[in-house]
This record gives C-alpha cells, sequence and structure tokens, in this order.
C-alpha cells in the first residue's frame, strides 16, 4: 500500500491544509500527527477569551474526533515527532515510527523565552501561545491580579488591554523606546499608549525585566533599569521563534524558518513546509490569511499542479477596546511612513520611494476607511 500524506501539526496551517485537500480530493489517505490534543481553536481569541476568564474548553471549535471525521483523516494526538528519517521515509516518535510519502511540516512557532532573564522564579514567567498556555495562565491568574506582560508589541498590547478589563492591576513594559516598534509609526503608537494607560494598563517604555524572584508571597520583580516591584504573574510577549528542528536535523534548509520555494517545498522533493515554521524569500508566515493563502497553494501542489504561494494584502485589527486600531503591514522594502493626526485618530500610510501606497495604519474614527486603502494598495 502506498505511504500517506503526513501533516505534522494540528494548528491553523495542519487544518487549513486539511480542509483545503478535502476540497481537490475527497479519498486520499491522510494522517495528521501532533504532540497536543489536536483541539480546532483560533489563537486570536485568546487574549480577549482571558480578559473574558471563559473556560479553555469554550475556545473549542472541534475536538481531534470531530475534525478526523469531519475530514475523513486520520488524527493521532499526544505524539510527539523527534526526527523525521529521510532515507526510509519515516517519522520517529516516542510511541513508535511512522511511514510518509509525501510529508508537510506545519510545526508553528514557539514563545520566546526571555533569553537573560535570572532569578529564583525565571522559569515561572508564563507564555501565551497555544490552547494549553491559556489553560494555565488562566487557572494561576484565579485569585490573582497584579500581572506584567513583557512586550509592547501585537500580542502583548492586545493582552495587557483585555487583562486591564477583567480588573487586573497591568503594568506593561517594553525595552524599545515606544510600543508597537515593528508595527505603527511614532504618533500612532503613542495613541495606542495613551489608550492602554486609560485603560488602567501601566505603560513603561525603554525598560525590560532582567530579574524575577520568588518572595514569601508574590513575585520580586527587577526592571532593567533597576525598578523593584511586587507581581503575581508574569507573562512574556516577546515573539515567537519558528519550529525548525526537525528540518534542521534533518538536513533541510533553514534560516529563520523552514526554508521553501513559492510552491511551499524543501529541498527534499517530497517535504513541504507551511505556516509559522515555515519562510518563503526571507519572509515568514504571520497572518491565519497568509497561511489561509499558503495553504490552498499547497493543496493543489500536493495534487500535482503548479501554484506559486502570492502573498495577501491583509488587515490586522486589534483587540485595544477603547482605540480601534487597523493594520495593513508594508512588505519590507525602503519607504517612509506618513502620519496625520485627526481629533479622534491617525491615519498613517507607507509609500515606497516612487511614491506608491504599500501599507497603512489607522486609528479611531479613520478605521473606517481601511477597505478603500486596501483597494488603492500598490497602485
Ligand atoms: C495570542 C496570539 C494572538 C494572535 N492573533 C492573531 C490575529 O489577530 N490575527 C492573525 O492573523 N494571527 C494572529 N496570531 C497568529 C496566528 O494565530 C498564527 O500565525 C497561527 O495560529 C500559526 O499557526 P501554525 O499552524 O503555523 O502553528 P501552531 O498553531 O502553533 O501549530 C503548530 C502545531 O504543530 C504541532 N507540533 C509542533 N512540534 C511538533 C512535534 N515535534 N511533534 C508533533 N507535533 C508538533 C503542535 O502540537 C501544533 O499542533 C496570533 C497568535 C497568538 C499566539
Amino acid at each position: 500500500m502506498n505511504a500517506p500524506l503526513v501533516i505534522v501539526g494540528t494548528g491553523a496551517a495542519g487544518y487549513a491544509l486539511l480542509r483545503a485537500l478535502r476540497q481537490i480530493d475527497r479519498d486520499r489517505p491522510l494522517v495528521l500527527i501532533t504532540r497536543d490534543d489536536g483541539a480546532a481553536y483560533e489563537k486570536f481569541h485568546l487574549a480577549r477569551a482571558l480578559g473574558a476568564r471563559t473556560r479553555p474548553r469554550g475556545l473549542v471549535l472541534a475536538t481531534v474526533e470531530q475534525m478526523a471525521h469531519r475530514y475523513g483523516a486520520t488524527i493521532l494526538a499526544h505524539r510527539h515527532i523527534l526526527r523525521i528519517d529521510r532515507l526510509r521515509h519515516e517519522l520517529v516518535m516516542r510511541e513508535g515510527r511512522h511511514g510518509y510519502g509525501q510529508l508537510v511540516l506545519a510545526t508553528g512557532a514557539a514563545a520566546l523565552r526571555e533569553p537573560g532573564l535570572r532569578g529564583t522564579a525565571a522559569s515561572q514567567a508564563l507564555t501565551l501561545g497555544s490552547l494549553a498556555d491559556y489553560a494555565y495562565l488562566r487557572s494561576e491568574l484565579a485569585g490573582r491580579n497584579r500581572v506584567v506582560v513583557l512586550g509592547g508589541g501585537l500580542a502583548g498590547c492586545e493582552l495587557a488591554d483585555n487583562l486591564a478589563r477583567s480588573s487586573c492591576h497591568v503594568t506593561l513594559l517594553e525595552p524599545a523606546n515606544q510600543l508597537l516598534a515593528e508595527t505603527l509609526p511614532a504618533l500612532s503608537a503613542a495613541r495606542v499608549a495613551q489608550a492602554l494607560q486609560a485603560a488602567g494598563v501601566q505603560v513603561m517604555t525603554e525598560d525590560g525585566i532582567q530579574r524575577i524572584d520568588q518572595g514569601p508571597d508574590e513575585l520580586e520583580l527587577t526592571t532593567l533599569a533597576g525598578v523593584r516591584f511586587p507581581a503575581d504573574l508574569l507573562v512574556l510577549a516577546r515573539g515567537v521563534v519558528p519550529r525548525t528542528e526537525l528540518a534542521r536535523d534533518a538536513g533541510l534548509a533553514v534560516a529563520r524558518g523552514i526554508v521553501v520555494d513559492p510552491a511551499l517545498g524543501t529541498v527534499d522533493p517530497d517535504i513541504f513546509a507551511l505556516g509559522e515554521c515555515a519562510e518563503i524569500d526571507g519572509r515568514l508566515f504571520r497572518l491565519a490569511e497568509e497561511i489561509e493563502a499558503g495553504a490552498q497553494v499547497l493543496a493543489e501542489v500536493l495534487c500535482g499542479r503548479k501554484r506559486r504561494m502570492r502573498w495577501p494584502a491583509r488587515l490586522r485589527r486589534l483587540q485595544i477596546e477603547s482605540c480601534p486600531v487597523t493594520v495593513c503591514e508594508p512588505p519590507p522594502l525602503a519607504g517612509e511612513w506618513h502620519e496625520a493626526a485627526t481629533q479622534r485618530g491617525v491615519r498613517a500610510v507607507f509609500r515606497d520611494r516612487r511614491g506608491a501606497l504599500r501599507g497603512f495604519a489607522l486609528l479611531g474614527d479613520q478605521v473606517a476607511a481601511a477597505e478603500r486603502l486596501l483597494g488603492e494598495l500598490g497602485r
């Protein structure tokens, strides 16, 4: 019997590919393997759900059994892949081996741990990168309310806002000199900081955490500037690192992510990669809609068609209640932001050297212009 197509991972990428494949081929044997429980859920609901104290079960869109039944696939949960044996076309797990004909790595990205973090409680710093993280963080929050969030990027700002709205005392620390430094220009970022402060978040830029120690009843945090203060929880929101170990150990090309061509293939003709673990021409997958677009391409490629990934221009709407923010991040190219403030908002547009609109960020009453600007991109 022919070895099946195996997908490693049941996150946004693994399940988007499963759905896309089934639209083309109802019968092909498909196996998905994951080290978690295989439940389907949306990560972008986690911050808001934490604020609302939603039970983890309330976030599950479909259980592993429901996904397997709905899409006619074999899904093996709680199996940790340790190694790819490319010679034998086998995956090596703690529980044994599993053969593959073609293999898709959809292993996602891990939350970045702060490398220099010291102290007796350094291992107690938490992250919010999965449903399991969510369940743990929610249980740790029970009866406690002093939370420090380290990292003022998209995830950190959303988390701080949602926690503050659920009566937590939140301090948001960002080592750079502004929040959202990778996403927004200065004026827009300052408006977001004001909105967070109005929601009760204490915002501290140009500082980070150097130590976290266990005191008698609480954690004692020491910032890089030497400020000491007590807290109940420290949550790290410093970004993610693509999970590339399986690919690297198997001798596949790895840069920041697993290097794939625009058809999502690696240097091994039988191995592909999709989602946050992968990169194409130096560009990482970051948004759910980019992963969805990649899944459509890869499904066709795996069915023998010639297709290439084209990055869609997409909107990211921040979940900060008092300050609506819609961002269309510009591609990595030379250009400049131009910001204009209105009384109740900010319009920031990014133009390349020829003056063409390549991205934008809209705040407050300006967000209504998002769809129109999206249509003007690249003209
Ligand atoms: C808090 C938060 C908020 C976000 N908000 C937004 C948003 O608003 N909009 C947006 O577009 N995107 C958002 N994102 C990003 C988006 O959710 C991710 O890009 C997407 O979920 C990544 O999907 P993935 O399948 O690549 O990885 P993951 O969902 O991480 O899935 C990885 C899978 O691989 C499995 N796996 C890994 N290693 C192994 C192994 N060795 N053996 C077996 N299985 C393995 C895991 O068990 C898991 O099933 C957010 C992310 C977070 C964390």
